[in-house]
């Protein structure tokens, strides 16, 4: 493979870059990376009172009104998790979500498109779970005034809320019962001693079994999303953790979004693998194991710096022969989750990151592998960046391997990650990921 076009370190050691799946071009110049990586807070923090249920927002336990009707919640029982689907309001306190799933209160992707543009309509089973909800006074009363909330942030005076007919809230609120955009909301807030506001728990504080139920839980989401809406053919995944990331809540949450396509970059990377099926082997593990840039391994994902990319950028690719998340066994699903939990663990809470993830459209007859990346938010793209289309990344990808590998090493020490095989460790072996075979 021709790799130097997409890799080249120059003698004084930027590193320029282009994504070969997207065609970005980014240049790593050495020196930018002493700008500050560990805090996104320019305010010092501030000291918090400890409760024992915690309050601090509106995704918080005590708060769980506060969050459109849940559709599941993940509770712990005996040595292991079992799930509520569609809890009564009445009996949200009587026990303890680790996880819940709830509509978003603004959905990116509305009811209204998705009934007005292709005749969508609540199935039986939503049609059930609303008219049960609002059966029960609690239930009315939380949605009423969750639409009077919602309604109050979108402008409206109290005065125009009270004049609304009960009828036309409840209309609104079928975007809760059968909407396509919902949020997986971890049970707590803070580090549990936290004594300021920057002590958040984060993806990698939790430990490897709960981080792992966190991405089955979204994973069993998924399914049920194209489950419920027919006309979906790709669901966004997505976490955007600390507000530099685009998060408006600090406490940790993912995000599922149902689409109607695939969006361009996936449309172009379908092009790419019906051109050369073992392109992500080829670009992905290959392309970094030849420049030491894996870093970690299991038996079923890897690990690497991703090249190319605006944000300092960490690639976690599945080996399955499975191309979509729903598709994986419980072990490689644990095996990527192992992975995806030691690298947010590595980072650590104070750096603010995307976690995306990628995988084979339902409707698409090409494989492409399931992938993770986590993208680093401690730089802003500026007028350089638009005027040239080139991009600087505060950090070369060696550098990036470098931040991370002592720290994986330690937290492996500890005990507070699962990694089979990090750094020299990893056996580079060319084509590991399997999603290429039928
Ligand atoms: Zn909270």
């Amino acid at each position: 493979m021709d790799y130097e076009s997409y890799y080249y370190i120059m003698p004084d050691g930027t590193t320029k870059q282009i994504s070969p799946f997207t065609g970005t071009e980014v240049w790593a110049v050495p020196g930018r990376s002493s700008k500050p990586t560990s805090s996104n807070h320019t305010l010092p923090p501030q000291k918090i009172t400890m409760k024992e249920k915690e309050d601090y927002c509106s995704f918080c336990e005590t708060r769980l009104f506060e969050t459109p009707p849940e559709k599941a919640r993940l509770v712990k029982q005996g040595n292991g998790f079992s799930k509520i689907e569609y809890l009564q309001s009445d009996k949200y306190f009587d026990t303890v979500p680790e996880f819940r799933r709830v509509p978003n209160l603004f959905e990116i992707v509305t009811l209204d498109y998705w009934r007005k543009n292709y005749g969508y309509k609540l199935n039986k089973e939503q049609l059930q779970w609303r008219d049960n909800y609002l059966s029960n006074s609690v239930g009315l009363r939380h949605i009423t005034d969750i639409i009077s909330f919602k309604l109050s942030r979108m402008g409206r005076s109290l005065d125009e809320i009270k004049k609304i007919p009960l009828e036309e809230k409840l209309q609104m609120a079928d975007s809760f019962f059968g909407g396509s955009h919902d949020i997986i909301i971890a049970h707590r807030h803070f580090l549990p001693n936290a004594e300021f506001d920057n002590q958040l728990i984060s993806s990698g504080d939790m430990t490897t079994e709960s981080h792992y139920q966190y991405m089955l839980f979204t994973i069993e989401s998924m399914v049920h999303i194209f489950n419920m809406n027919r006309y979906a053919r790709y669901i966004s995944i997505f976490q955007n953790w600390l507000s530099p990331a685009g998060a408006s809540v600090d406490h940790l949450h993912k995000q599922l979004v149902a689409l109607d396509e695939w969006g361009s970059s996936m449309t172009e990377q379908t092009k790419m693998v019906r051109q050369d099926p073992n392109i992500f082997n080829e670009y992905g593990p290959n392309f970094a194991g030849h420049h030491n840039l894996v870093f970690a391994e299991n038996e079923h994902a890897i690990a690497f710096v991703g090249i190319g990319h605006r944000y300092p950028t960490i690639e976690i690719f599945s080996k399955s022969q499975a191309s979509r998340p729903q598709e994986h066994t419980q072990e490689e699903i644990r095996g990527m989750s192992n992975l995806v939990h030691a690298v947010h663990a590595a980072a650590g809470s104070h750096i603010s990151c995307n976690e995306e993830w990628y995988y084979t459209p339902i409707d698409s007859i090409y494989k492409m592998p399931w992938r993770i990346l986590i993208k680093w938010r401690i730089n802003v793209p500026a007028g350089f960046e638009g005027g040239t289309s080139i991009y600087i990344n505060p950090m070369t990808p060696v550098e990036i391997r470098d931040r991370l590998v002592p720290t994986l090493y330690k937290l492996r020490d500890e005990g507070k990650i699962e990694i089979s095989r990090l750094a020299e460790e990893c056996k580079l072996q060319p084509n590991p990921l399997k999603y290429y075979l039928k």
